[in-house]
């Protein structure tokens, strides 16, 4: 049976939090009573998350899949390997440590309900530490300066996406993305609800100040070229400013002569072009970068594992492979194995 709801989770290296989560969870999701499943996507965890995630699903394989990743890839590609193994009308997304409540699903479902197919959440009184939020209002509020994305709330995750959407995201193939802006993109009726937040439960943030610079470069870099167009403009001014500046020494030279004071003005404005310039060639370096990768064509993840789903209505229990045949890419689908060496 089609069930109505497929619920997200990304798990990295969260064994602590999962026996809470798996209890609110199921719990939440069993009072709706509607058929729904829920789709673990293990991020490359070190820890003990993919043994209590087979627990989980030996414990409820009715409603259970977990689709295990070979190596970390990240919350956002591993959203998306998991959104290739839903088959609910809905899709939840869920962060592992409970910071967003799994009781606020019904909410998102009602929306979806009533005809949304894009369910953005705002947190109201957000748990987090004060500069991961003095710098996601900053980038809320470039994000909606320079690209057509309106989300007021960019970084929670707890969202919801009709069956249409998620088909759509699915079908694209950029390698880095950041799942709620790219399914915006194919939205009709995108609606926002206010949502709960709560403080991260056991374990702490996976992600430091470098990964989300990152993450906010794919974010800038994925759905704008304004840093691009900045930089152009912004060099094309400065360039004519100078060329101004020369001119009125070049006159200044033969009318009043030569001036040796200046020698430092000239340093100063030297350096500050060398530095514009840089940074300019960083804003390139990004787009060129993206390119890169594009081109490579690699998978953006490899599946090591999936239990539930088809395999669960057949005879066959699934099994996860031992921890080193899960690194071989031989055993893994999607990825072009030699002749003879299989
Ligand atoms: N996560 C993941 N892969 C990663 C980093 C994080 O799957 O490389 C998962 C993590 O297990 C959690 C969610 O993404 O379920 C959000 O991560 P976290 O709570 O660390 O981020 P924060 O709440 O600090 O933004
Ligand atoms: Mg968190």
């Amino acid at each position: 049976m089609t069930p109505d709801i497929s619920v997200v989770i990304p798990v990295y290296n969260e064994e602590a939090g999962l026996p809470q989560l798996f209890a609110r969870l199921y719990q939440a999701l069993d009072v709706l009573g509607r058929p729904y499943e829920v789709v673990f996507v293990d991020d490359g965890s070190a820890d003990r998350s993919v043994a209590m995630l087979r627990e989980q699903y030996e414990r409820r394989p009715d409603v259970t899949r977990v689709v295990v990743l070979a190596r970390n890839a990240g919350q956002h590609k591993a959203i998306l390997a998991a959104f290739q193994h839903t088959r609910g009308r809905y899709v939840i997304t869920l962060d592992a440590d409970l910071q967003n409540p799994p009781e606020e699903i019904g909410r998102l479902v009602a929306q979806l309900d009533q005809g949304a197919d894009y369910v953005g959440t705002v947190r109201v009184s957000r748990h987090d530490v004060l500069w991961r939020k003095a710098a996601s209002r900053l980038m809320n509020r470039i994000r909606e300066g320079t690209t057509s994305i309106r989300i007021t709330d960019q970084g929670c995750m707890l969202r919801g996406y009709a069956r249409s959407v998620v088909d759509a995201v699915n079908h694209c193939t950029e390698v880095s993305t950041y799942v709620p802006a790219l399914a915006y993109t194919f939205a009709r009726h995108p609606v926002e609800i206010e949502v709960s937040h709560a403080q991260r439960l056991v374990g702490e943030s996976k992600y430091s100040l470098f990964r989300l610079i990152r993450l906010n470069f794919d974010l800038m870099t994925g759905f704008s070229v304004a840093p691009l167009q900045f930089f152009s403009m912004t060099g094309g001014l400065i360039a004519l400013v100078s060329l101004i500046l020369v001119l009125v020494l070049l006159v200044r030279r033969f009318t009043v002569g030569p001036e040796a004071e200046g020698l430092f003005t000239l340093f100063a404005i030297a350096f500050f072009l060398i530095g514009v310039t840089l940074m300019g060639l960083g804003v390139v370096g990004e787009y060129v970068g993206r390119i890169y990768e594009q081109v490579r064509q690699r998978p953006r993840y490899t599946v090591a594992a999936v239990l539930g789903g088809e395999n669960a209505d057949g005879g066959d229990a699934p099994r996860l492979p031992p921890p080193a045949a899960a690194a071989m890419p031989a055993a893994l689908p999607g990825v072009t194995v030699p002749a003879g060496r299989e």
